[in-house]
């Protein structure tokens, strides 16, 4: 890594500003350069880490992979993906042809039709699961080759009991895989509970700013890391140096931007939960929440998205009232996507991919860092106006 951080010593505030900074040298910049190269000088026989073709490597990418793996605590460089979704499918190309994978019932809707697809084209088997449900999780470990697992789910938020799925998948044999694209590494770090791999849409809160989609594999295991990197080089799910850019760009302020965040969620979650327009609220912060205990012990935050289900008005189906608080929202924006500075808000099952198991009128809100009572106010005239 270049720089001067130690990730074992500087807290995550640190490394997120000072981690895959260039040397220090005079004269040099503060940013490390975007390098814009295809290829690069190169004869004969290629040293492992030489950089010769941009598909494969490029200087472009470092100083983000050191960065994230940093914040992570990864032991090796990270792999920066064109999409989480590359990310994710790199992951699934290390199960064997008709392996087992086992993954949340509500993971990420595009990843469980990923893994749905390699069922249906018999690549491998695939048991969704209930990834709260600690039992019927280690059941489904056995003869399994992969667990993908996801704590807090998108979009539900059911939050698994990480430390002991990852140690009953190892004591299986089974390769672990945490999405941590809602945690970030500041809310929990999966390759310290025990994972093997760690995935992240970087388009979500690590970018930040709703303007790169990008995606990141992180790994303490060499193996590992090559295989992916091949993987990588091989179906050319690359990143561009810009994107990259702007991505570790807004790393730097992730501590800061996902504190603000997190806390505006909580009290967000606070007052929802009393709201007399409101049928249903899901947020680990809420200590009626089934996921509240173990985010307790296992988490430093609770996250910023919140599950919200409003009650519906006479004469209408939850799935239309819901749409027509969506409708009445004015500063939040209706959109899909989440974790960056802007609140948005999306009807889950819009979505025709979307889990039938996620209710119809199920909102997802991602919490911005705008000002908390500004944000209240909206969602409040909003639920109102419904009455
Ligand atoms: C968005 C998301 C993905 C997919 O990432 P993209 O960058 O959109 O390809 C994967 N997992 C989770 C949990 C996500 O929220």
């Amino acid at each position: 890594m270049t720089g001067a951080t130690d990730p074992q010593q500087h807290s995550p505030a640190t490394l997120a500003v000072h981690a895959g900074r260039p040397a220090r040298a005079q004269g040099a910049g503060i940013n490390p350069p975007i390098t814009l190269n295809s290829t690069f000088v190169s004869q004969g026989e290629i040293p492992p880490g030489e950089l010769f073709y941009g598909r494969a490597d490029t200087d472009a990418w470092h100083a983000f992979e050191d960065a994230l793996a940093a914040l992570e605590g990864a032991r090796q460089r990270g792999i920066v993906f064109g999409s989480g979704m590359s990310a994710v499918a790199s992951v699934l190309s290390l199960v064997p042809p008709g392996g087992v994978v086992v993954l949340p019932r509500h993971a990420y809707h595009t990843s469980k039709l990923v893994a749905q697809d390699l069922a249906e084209r018999q690549r491998a088997t695939v048991r969704e699961v209930d990834i709260a449900d600690t039992a019927a999780v280690v059941a489904a470990l056995d003869g399994a080759d992969l667990l993908l697992a996801e704590s807090p789910t998108n979009p539900v938020l059911e939050v698994a009991d990480l430390p002991a799925l990852l140690a009953a998948a190892r004591d299986r044999g089974v390769v672990t895989v945490v999405d941590n694209t809602f945690a970030t590494p500041l809310g929990q770090r999966p390759l310290a509970l025990g994972a093997d791999l760690v995935v992240h849409s970087v388009s979500k809160y690590i970018a930040g700013h709703s303007d790169v989609v990008l995606g990141a594999v992180l790994t303490d295991d060499a193996a590992l890391a090559e295989r992916i990197r091949g993987h990588r080089a091989l179906h050319g799910a690359i990143a561009g140096p810009f994107e990259v850019w702007l991505a570790l760009r807004g790393l730097r302020t992730l501590p800061l931007r996902y504190e603000r965040a997190c806390a505006n969620a909580d009290e967000l979650a606070r007052r929802l939960a009393d709201h007399p327009a409101v049928a249903g609220v899901r947020h680990p912060s809420l200590p009626g929440d089934p996921g509240h205990e173990r985010a307790r012990a296992q988490m430093s935050t609770y996250g910023a998205v919140i599950g919200l289900r409003p009650a519906a008005g006479a004469g209408r189906s939850p799935g239309e009232a819901a749409d027509a608080v969506v409708a009445a929202l004015r500063l939040w924006t209706p959109a899909t996507s989440l974790g960056g500075v802007e609140s948005l808000v999306e009807r889950r099952r819009r979505l025709g991919s979307e889990s039938a198991t996620v209710p119809e009128d199920f909102l997802r809100l991602s919490v911005g860092i705008e000002d908390v009572e500004d944000l209240w106010a909206d969602l409040d005239q909003a639920l109102r106006s419904q009455g």
